[in-house]
């Protein structure tokens, strides 16, 4: 038994004869024509480009997702104007047939790329490869066919051949490289897996692979034509090798692994498995806190930690503050009954949370709220940062701490210094001095977005407050029913925010999540992700929906939607990009 190794491009094992694939590039011969010629060679050209297209709609018709998108880009190409025109002037010009016309002008563009720096272009060169050839094959048989009641019938002819390739069902088909477009075909023939010499993790032929479920190894760094067709071979999806002509009780090992993990596959729910797109990319999901009560739900649908606890939750009844012990009782409950990072945003006291020691203010939420008064309330901070600390020393790595209405850096730099008083009392007091703990802060004020960068520098991470940004952009009072429609979540001005932020976290490599009411939403976590966002933090009763909504779409459609919406006029445009994009149910 011989064993290759390649890369995992899409997961899985199979278990299949090894079809070797040679990519067959048409010889074309350039063949002089007459100018009385050059009509009936135009035609047989775009025949074949008609002939093409329909093949292309019939791939795209059974895709979904990234994989239609390419398939969709290979039709584009296909009906490029300029490459169009430059073929026609070439027969004409040149006085060639269609096929040698064909050639060198997709040749051309062929060479354009292989001299181009960007490896995302040299991965179209497989497409231009695959589309040239197919048209000259197309374009020669209807010159082959120069009678033109013929071309007709030879158009079905044509695009059938293309769907009947029952020969190579269950093997393994192993290529130098592939288009995107025959990872269809070999999907529809019902092929079991895919090995290619080149390509790579995100190549096209990859996500198409990863988008039908079909394992696919790539760049097995060896010479194809040394892999003896028709023996069997076995695609190991768990350490990306490729064994050939292995004995019988190895085949049976891996069939029997690969029965076990379709029965497994099929039971996968959602709320029990990581939210994950359709091609595989992850998004942690957390749970927002506030009341004790939450938590079971939170575990319940595998919140992979606490995104966001809403501290005030414990001053409910008007007191001031509760003792550390009540605190600690808090805390500790909550660390005990989850598992991953648990962030404890710090009192977000006043705007609508009053809580009968704040003053009356006209406008409360412009006012003396969240870390501005807690700066003020020295004893209350004390205390808070006091017992969180405390159960750092228990909970290594689990605590994070979060603050809230930040919109200076100086309240940063007043925090971290409270913090440090804090962690010297307690030193003194006898207890060691645990490590720090990550600080964050939330975005929620519109001048700490403009200036994420600068503020990126100061923290250990983000946390996006869409519910407070979103008021403060838009200069809507959250709490006020009369301009509760205008309470725009998804405007256009918060995805603009949101994408600077994110920009600015990933600068700056600290970590970001979302925590605001936005991230609970299809519309708004399918434009999270799509803007690089992979941390969401929603309350337990969202996140079942949430997840599911994730698993049913992939990546390039959030990317799509998310590289869009920050160029919407309006929330109904916005709303018209997401339908348009998300049509499926
Ligand atoms: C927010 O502002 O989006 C947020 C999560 O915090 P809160 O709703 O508690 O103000
Ligand atoms: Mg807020």
């Amino acid at each position: 038994m011989n064993k290759l190794e390649g890369l995992i491009a899409s997961d899985g094992s199979a278990v299949g004869p090894l079809f070797i694939r040679e990519l067959s590039t048409y010889e074309t011969l350039s063949k002089q024509i007459s100018s009385g010629e050059v009509a009936l060679e135009i035609e047989y050209y775009q025949s074949a480009v008609d002939a093409y297209e329909l093949e292309l709609e019939q791939l795209l018709a059974k895709l979904k997702g990234a994989a239609s998108e390419i398939i969709n880009s290979q039709n584009l190409i296909l009906k490029d104007e300029q490459i169009k025109a430059e073929i026609i002037k070439f027969i004409r010009i040149n006085l060639v047939s269609a096929t040698h016309a064909i050639d060198q002008v997709y040749e051309l563009y062929i060479s354009r790329l292989r001299d181009s720096a960007s490896n995302l272009f040299k991965q179209r060169i497989i497409d231009l490869i695959t589309i040239k050839d197919r048209l000259v094959k197309l374009a020669a048989t209807y010159s082959e066919y120069a009678n033109t009641d013929q071309i007709a019938s030879l158009s079905i002819e044509l695009t059938s051949s293309v769907n009947s390739k029952k020969n190579i069902e269950g093997t393994i088909v192993v290529a130098r490289d592939m288009s995107p477009t025959e990872v269809v075909q070999l999907s529809k023939a019902k092929v079991v897996g895919i090995v290619l010499e080149k390509g790579g993790l995100t190549a096209h032929a990859s996500i198409v692979a990863q988008s039908l479920d079909i394992p696919c190894l790539v760049q097995i760094g060896h010479q194809i034509n040394d892999i003896p067709s028709g023996k069997v071979g076995i695609i190991d999806g768990e350490d990306g090798t490729l064994l050939i002509d292995p004995s019988p009780e190895i085949i049976q090992q891996y069939e029997t692994r690969i029965s076990d993990a379709l029965i497994a596959k099929k039971k996968i729910k959602p709320s029990r498995h990581p939210a994950i797109t359709s091609d595989g990319e992850r998004v942690e999901i957390h749970a927002n806190i506030e009341f004790i009560q939450e938590l079971p739900m939170a575990t319940r649908y595998r919140a992979e930690g606490i995104g966001l606890v809403r501290t005030e939750a414990l001053l409910y009844g008007g007191l001031t503050h509760k003792s550390e012990k009540e605190q600690d009782v808090y805390y500790r409950r909550l660390l005990e009954d989850s598992t991953g990072p648990v962030v404890i945003r710090l009192f977000d006291i006043g705007g609508d949370k009053l809580y009968g020691f704040t003053t009356e203010e006209s406008n409360p939420f412009l006012g003396w709220r969240g870390i501005r008064m807690l700066l003020d309330e020295k004893e209350m901070l004390h205390s808070q940062l006091r017992t969180i600390l405390k159960c750092t020393r228990d909970y290594p790595d689990r605590i994070r701490i979060l603050v809230p209405m930040v919109t200076n850096i100086a309240e940063i730099y007043a925090l971290k210094k409270e913090l440090s008083i804090v962690q010297n009392e307690l030193v003194k007091e006898g207890f060691t001095k645990t490590q720090n703990v990550p600080l964050g802060i939330m975005v929620e004020v519109p001048a700490v977005a403009v200036m994420a960068d600068k503020f990126a520098r100061e923290v250990d991470f983000f946390s996006i407050g869409t519910n407070d940004l979103t008021q403060y952009t838009l200069a809507v009072d959250r709490t006020n029913d009369q301009v509760g429609r205008l309470f725009e979540h998804d405007h256009p001005a918060i995805w603009k925010l949101v994408q600077q932020i994110q920009v600015a976290a990933q600068n700056a490599n600290i970590e970001l999540n979302v925590c605001g009411e936005l991230a609970s939403t299809h519309l708004g976590a399918s434009g999270l992700i799509g803007l690089g966002i992979r941390n969401l933090s929603m309350k337990p009763s969202s996140i079942l929906s949430v997840k599911k909504w994730i698993h049913n779409y992939s990546l390039f459609e959030y990317k799509k939607f998310g590289s869009k919406v920050v160029h919407a006029q309006d929330r109904k445009q916005v709303y018209q990009l997401f339908s348009s994009i998300f049509n499926r149910s």
